[in-house]
């Protein structure tokens, strides 16, 4: 009997398992899909010869986790390029605004706001890795509570509220407003700064990576280092109930809320399967990728420095569009992420072509074709594009969903990470990765520190599991023991 099964070998599921291997506790991870990786795969969706990321694109999260960075995952085949700058914001009648890993040279493209920019930036940067390790995980007491506090008392607030406060030209509000729709919210919601924070934060420690050869090296490499530590996975395991699980005394689940309470509902109680039902997934995604003739000609050359394109004009024009979506519509300008791999990265097509990765948000469930918006959109800040591509392949959110059941509605991040839902996913529970069975845990973005690629669930669910397995350290053992005594049962 193996100590613990993991359902799924997204970077949560993988995380978790070389948590557990680590500890000595052995581990099999059951993957549905022929392939590992869940969100860091990587195919030839156009044509022979342009690898596409088929879901996540650029890793900031992947290469600041605190979990990853322990790991010897260069050792491991995994190499991260890095662009000279992280983000490129066009804007319709004047440069683009530049996040580069020198505040100070970002500030400078900043006009006016220059001074207010670096200001409000600095303080965050005195050991930015200690506010990392307190911002990605769970609630708890945080070990540089002043450092989190001063983070964390403007990122309460709404985005679009602070940005506009603190500065007065469009290239700051514009740049932060695109970071902080990453968090799929209203930019009038609160906490919606702190996501715009921590994304220009991350830009200022690390331009923003992307995976030579593709976002599956990165799951590769956690897979090989699993493996090296006597960890098994088996593909085409799809487990559609608990009698498709091999023995084990503990069970992690990389799924969605809806299939912990599906395939773990008999075991459950009946009030925590509710509870998982009424879960909120929101907004999904629209994709778009493109194999392309050339580089995106954008009007501003310097967009090319920059692995990450935020396309969406000003604050305004983005909290409208990020709003509508939140409505059920389909704004006619969406906020665009783009990614330009190729760009950095050679090995993603063929010779002077270039492979192209956009999406934006829709309405949970959305049919809608955005292929026309979100190429438009493109042309706006890049005359000429569409006489560049040479496919294209769309994912609505239904493709995103049948390829992967974590994806519900097409939403992208594990759900929405609202100041309620950020903080009690994916129940309000002290240990949100345990459930009220003690042989059960999810460890999926669904939980703290929620959606990316940074293996931070999967941490801390493992670490839960192991206060279970009584593999934690010798003095943290005999509090685990009194409460959980072993479980040596099979299924
Ligand atoms: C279009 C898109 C763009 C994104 N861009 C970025 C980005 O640029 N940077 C970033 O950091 N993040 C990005 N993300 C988010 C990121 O990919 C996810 O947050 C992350 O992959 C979540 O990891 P996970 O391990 O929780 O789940 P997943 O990656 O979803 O993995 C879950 C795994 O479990 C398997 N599985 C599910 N159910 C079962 C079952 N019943 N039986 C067996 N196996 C099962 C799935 O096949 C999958 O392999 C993006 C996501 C999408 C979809």
């Amino acid at each position: 009997m193996e100590d613990a099964v993991i359902i799924g070998a997204g970077p949560n599921g993988l995380a978790a398992a070389i948590a557990l291997a680590q500890a000595g506790a052995s581990a099999v991870i059951l993957e549905a899909r022929d392939e590992i990786g869940g969100g860091i795969r990587t195919a030839e969706l156009t044509l022979p010869g342009f690898a596409h990321d088929v879901c996540s694109g650029c890793h900031p999260m992947g290469v600041l986790s605190p979990f990853f960075r322990t790991l010897p995952l260069a050792e491991h085949g995994l190499r991260w390029i890095y662009p000279p700058a992280s983000v490129a914001h066009p804007l319709d009648d004047e440069p683009a605004a530049l996040l580069r890993r020198s505040v100070h040279e970002t500030a400078s493209g900043l006009g006016e706001d220059g001074r207010t920019y670096e200001k409000f930036f600095a303080p965050f940067l005195r050991r930015p890795h200690d506010l990392l390790a307190d911002l990605l995980g769970p609630l708890r007491i945080p070990r540089h509570p002043i450092r989190l506090a001063r983070f964390g008392l403007p990122g309460l607030l709404p985005a679009a509220g602070l940005f506009r406060a603190r500065f007065g030209g469009r290239p700051a509000r514009a740049l932060l407003a695109g970071c902080a729709a990453h968090s799929i919210l209203p930019l009038e919601w609160p906490l919606t700064a702190a996501v715009g924070m921590l994304f220009a934060l991350t830009g200022h420690m690390v331009d923003w990576p992307v995976a030579a050869g593709g976002s599956h090296a990165i799951g590769r490499a956690l897979a090989s280092y699993f493996r090296s530590l006597g960890g098994r996975i088996e593909t085409g395991r799809h487990v559609r109930a608990l009698a498709d699980l091999p023995p084990a005394r503990v069970v992690l689940f990389d799924t969605s809320p809806a299939q912990l309470a599906d395939i773990g509902g008999p075991i459950l109680p009946a009030g925590y399967v509710r509870r998982l039902r009424r879960y909120r997934y929101g907004p999904g995604a629209f994709k778009l990728d493109w194999a392309l003739d050339g580089p995106i000609p954008w009007r501003d050359p310097r967009c090319l420095e920059a692995s990450t394109v935020h396309l969406g004009g000003t604050l305004d024009e983005i909290a409208a569009g990020e709003a509508a979506v939140w409505r059920g519509e389909h704004p006619e300008r969406p906020f665009v992420l783009v990614v330009q791999q190729s760009q950095f990265d050679d090995s993603r097509a063929p010779a002077g072509k270039h492979t192209g990765y956009a999406y934006c948000h829709v309405p949970a469930g959305s049919i809608v074709d955005r292929t026309e918006v979100i190429e438009r959109q493109v042309e706006r800040f890049a005359p000429g594009f569409r006489d560049r591509i040479l496919a294209r392949r769309a994912m609505r959110t239904t493709d995103l969903q049948s390829d992967n059941p974590n994806y519900v509605g097409g939403a992208i991040s594990g759900g929405v990470a609202d100041l309620w839902q950020f903080f009690t996913r994916p129940v309000t529970r002290l240990d949100p990765y345990s459930t009220p069975n003690p042989r059960v845990f999810i460890c999926s973005a669904s939980t703290p520190p929620g959606g990316g690629v940074h293996g931070m669930c999967g941490y801390f669910a493992a670490r839960s599991a192991l206060r279970r397995l009584e593999r934690l350290p010798e003095r943290l053992a005999p509090l685990c023991r009194s409460k959980y005594p072993p479980l040596a049962m099979v299924w």
